[in-house]
């Protein structure tokens, strides 16, 4: 297995969707290579990171959800074109 192919199936690799057949001579890159390793490496910090976003990041979009109902709710009370005291 060349760099190409492992940058090309890295990230397939990263989330266990690979077989044994791509897996082990891929495994096996990362290790030997450093440029891929480091790769790897920093697919991982992001996927980890990204990981560890995503329970704050729930209550985020509920906030932004009722928010955006808000606004609508201002909307409907909006008349479109005359506003009171105009
Ligand atoms: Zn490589």
């Amino acid at each position: 297995m060349n760099c190409t192919q492992v940058t090309t199936t890295l990230q397939a690799y990263l989330d266990g969707q690979t077989d044994e057949v791509t897996t082990r001579p891929m495994a096996a890159h990362l290790q030997d290579c450093h440029h891929c390793g480091l790769e790897a490496d920093t697919y991982r910090k992001i996927k980890d990171a990204l990981a560890c976003r995503a329970q704050p990041d729930t209550g985020a979009a509920d906030r932004l959800r009722g928010f955006a109902k808000g606004l609508l709710r201002r909307a409907d009370r909006t008349p479109p074109h005359q506003a009171p005291g105009d």
